[in-house]
Formats: C-alpha cells, sequence, structure tokens
C-alpha cells in the first residue's frame, strides 16, 4: 500500500475536523500535505502543531503573517499563505493524492474544481460548489480522470448501494428512484406559526449530527436537502423526479436505492460522518473509522414521512431552480447563503429565508451555466439582489 499525502480544505470545521480524526487513526497510510481555514488562525495552528502539515492556508494576509510567526516560534517547518491562488495551489500540488473539500459555501467552488482538473481524488463535502457549477464540474471530473467520491452522508450512502459504472445512467442498471432521506431537523413537528419565531440557538442544535452553523440551519429549513436534491441529481445523472426526499427521523438509514426489480438496498449505521469520510479516503478497501458499532435493538424502529412542502418551502424551490437549469441553481444557493447568514445575525426570521431565496429565484436572470464567468455572475448578482432586498422590506 503506498502513503497517500491529504489536503484537507475547511481543516478547522466540522468535517475537516472529523477527517482529520480519521487520518490520525492510520498513520501508516496517510499523511497531511496541507491545512487550510477562513480565519480560525488559533485553530488552524493548533492543527499544524499536531498534523505538521508542508503547507497551511488562511483567508487574510494578516492572519497568515501571524500564522508565520507562530510557526516560526514553534519551530514548524509549514509555510503560511492565504487567498484563493493558495487554496488551489494546495488542491492541486503534484505531491497531493486526496483532497477533503470542506470549505462551507461557494467559497469552496474554485479549490475543489482545482483539485478535480488536476485529476486527484476528491472527497466531496461541499455541495454547493457542485450545486453552484454541477454540468461544469462533471464535465472537469469526466475529462480529468479525477475520482469524485461523495462525502455528504446521503450521497456517500447511495453511491454505496449502486454498482461501480453507475455514470452510464440509472435507467441501464434498472434503477427506479434515489431515495434521499432526510431527519426532517429540529422543527419536523411545529406548525407554520411557531416557526415564525425560531431562534438562531433553536435551529444551529441538530437532533442527530452535529455540524457548523451553516448546514444546521439549512437542515432547518430543508434547503439542505434541496441542496442535496441537486448535489444528487449532478452526481448520479439522475432526473428531479428521479430523486424522492423521504423523512426519516432517526438518521440510521442514510439513503437508498430503489431498483425496477422492486429491490431497494440502503446504507445505514451511527450518524457519524467518520464513516463516509474514512470511506472516501479508503475506498474501494474499508478501514476503521472510529464509529461506534450500529446497535440495532437500540434503534429498535425506523419511521418514514413524505416530507411537507408548506411548512418548508426550500425543498421544492430547490428542485424547481434544478428543473430550470443553467445559473437557477447558483442564484438559489446565493440567495440563501445571504439569508443564513442574515438569519444568524439576527437580520431575518427563520420562516424569511425561505421567503427571501423565493423573491430571489423570482427575480433572478438565469443564463445558461457553461462557463465559469457565468456562474460567478449570477453568484455576484444573486448575493447582491439579496442584499438590497433585505434592506428593504426583509428587514
Ligand atoms: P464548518 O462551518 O464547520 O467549517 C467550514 C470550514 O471552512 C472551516 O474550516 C472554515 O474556516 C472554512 N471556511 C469558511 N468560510 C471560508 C471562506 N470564505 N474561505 C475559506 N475557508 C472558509 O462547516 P462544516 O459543517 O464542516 O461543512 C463543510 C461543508 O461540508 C459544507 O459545504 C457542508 O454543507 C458540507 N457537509 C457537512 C456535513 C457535516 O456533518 N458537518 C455533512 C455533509 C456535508
Ligand atoms: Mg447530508
Amino acid at each position: 500500500m503506498t502513503r497517500q499525502r491529504v489536503t484537507v480544505l475547511g481543516a478547522t470545521g466540522s468535517i475537516g475536523t472529523s477527517t482529520l480524526d480519521v487520518i490520525a487513526r492510520h498513520p501508516e497510510r496517510y499523511d497531511v500535505f496541507a491545512l487550510s481555514a477562513g480565519t480560525q488562525k488559533e485553530a488552524l495552528l493548533a492543527l499544524c502543531e499536531t498534523h505538521r502539515p508542508a503547507v497551511a492556508v488562511l483567508s487574510r494576509s494578516e492572519d497568515a503573517h501571524w500564522l508565520a510567526g507562530e510557526l516560526r516560534r514553534a519551530g514548524l517547518a509549514t509555510e503560511a499563505r492565504y487567498g484563493e491562488e493558495a487554496l488551489c495551489d494546495i488542491a492541486a500540488d503534484a505531491q497531493v493524492d486526496v483532497v477533503m473539500a470542506a470549505i462551507v459555501g461557494g467559497a469552496g467552488l474554485m479549490p475543489a474544481l482545482a483539485g478535480v482538473r488536476a485529476g486527484k481524488r476528491m472527497l466531496l463535502a461541499n455541495k454547493e460548489a457542485l450545486v453552484m457549477s454541477g454540468a461544469l464540474f462533471m464535465a472537469e471530473v469526466a475529462r480529468s480522470g479525477a475520482t469524485l467520491l461523495p462525502i455528504d452522508s446521503e450521497h456517500n450512502a447511495i453511491y454505496q448501494c449502486l454498482p461501480p459504472t453507475h455514470r452510464d445512467g440509472l435507467d441501464a442498471h434498472g434503477v427506479h428512484q434515489l431515495l434521499l432521506t432526510a431527519s426532517g431537523g429540529p422543527f419536523r413537528e411545529w406548525s407554520r406559526e411557531a416557526l415564525g419565531s425560531v431562534t438562531v440557538e433553536q435551529a444551529c442544535a441538530h437532533p442527530n449530527w452535529s455540524m457548523g452553523r451553516k448546514i444546521s440551519v439549512d437542515s432547518a429549513t430543508l434547503m439542505n436537502k434541496g441542496l442535496e436534491l441537486i448535489e444528487a441529481c449532478w452526481l448520479f445523472n439522475a432526473s428531479v423526479d428521479q430523486v424522492q426526499v423521504v423523512i426519516h427521523p432517526q438518521s440510521v438509514i442514510h439513503s437508498m436505492v430503489a431498483y425496477k426489480d422492486g429491490s431497494v438496498l440502503a446504507q445505514l449505521g451511527n450518524p457519524d460522518m467518520r464513516t463516509p469520510i474514512a470511506y472516501g479516503l479508503a475506498w474501494p478497501e474499508r478501514i476503521d473509522a472510529g464509529v461506534k458499532p450500529l446497535d440495532l435493538f437500540d434503534v429498535a424502529r425506523l419511521d418514514f414521512q413524505a416530507p411537507d412542502a408548506d411548512r418548508f418551502p426550500c425543498l421544492a424551490l430547490a428542485s424547481q431552480a434544478m428543473r430550470e437549469g443553467g445559473t437557477a441553481p447558483a442564484i438559489l444557493n446565493a440567495a440563501n447563503e445571504v439569508a443564513v447568514a442574515a438569519f444568524l445575525d439576527k437580520r431575518l426570521s427563520f420562516t424569511g429565508i425561505g421567503e427571501l431565496v423565493a423573491r430571489v429565484l423570482e427575480q433572478g436572470h438565469v443564463c445558461p451555466a457553461s462557463e465559469l464567468e457565468a456562474i460567478a455572475e449570477a453568484d455576484r448578482r444573486s448575493r447582491a439582489l439579496a442584499t438590497e432586498l433585505l434592506s428593504g422590506s426583509f428587514s
């Protein structure tokens, strides 16, 4: 077995930390080549002390300058860099075998694409990158021969339940539907009225998964499931109608594939992201992830419900954007990022998130999304429109 050199983009986050936990369990298999964080410089320094990467990247030059000084003082040879170009470099470096793309939001798109273009083994957690640029991203994967392994637990589950050649087309493999499970979030049973007064603290406390703040809010509005629906369409070459969202509150089944002969294959496990991360790191082998075995007697029962489009409009907005195609998913994603940031900042109500995204989608101008520039422009315009609407009637 040859040792693998890994870059972790978004190393200080929830997925980044879990990735480094799995890597640390297998020092004979993996070396950390590079780590990145946005503004969490102290946390990145601590990770450098433990994992001794060749390069560490932060967003701002002043933070990288601070980090360089601290690294020197600690006697570490790690080089401190900053900015998007440095992120793209550590994803594409000739010394790198594996890239974990775990930056949150559209900020992760260019570095993830850089890794894809360099033909790396890409572990994709950053779903927003695929939502924004799906057609272009998948075309680059095909062109470069990169190995794309989904880390989002649902997509990882579906990947495990499909034959290896699934990109030839789901029909050709006798697939009837992809069944995308959703916990339903912390407000699954709440009335529409009660949803109006959800607080940031309530939205960030997910019942089954411990995650970053943005994805926690997305899970609560079901926009996360909407983004995942789009992600599934691109990853598995599926139409919107071939993906059925199923509310499954226990989060034990991570998703399923229904075949035409009536068989339904599922992947089960405890809700711990180290399982899909270890799968991606070791594929096609299997390694210990540090996850406790699933105790079915403890689980005892599995429940399923249909999603409620009235109380959770974000799911329908996402399928609408995917059906519309072009830059519509990028517009949806950007508006959602602005809306979630405003909610976390207490400038927008919880139900305002879906209302703002709907307004931006209505007013946004959809173009073909075959060029990166068109996607970047749609992203910029959508953010500007959402920000303008927020300063008006949405505040
Ligand atoms: P997080 O907020 O915990 O971590 C995000 C990481 O990205 C941090 O290291 C942060 O410093 C960095 N970052 C943030 N903004 C940045 C910017 N502008 N430029 C550069 N770096 C930046 O998020 P997370 O929960 O780990 O999620 C990461 C990604 O994985 C998201 O796209 C999310 O949807 C996806 N994902 C997460 C989970 C989960 O369980 N947490 C599950 C499935 C998918
Ligand atoms: Mg998921």
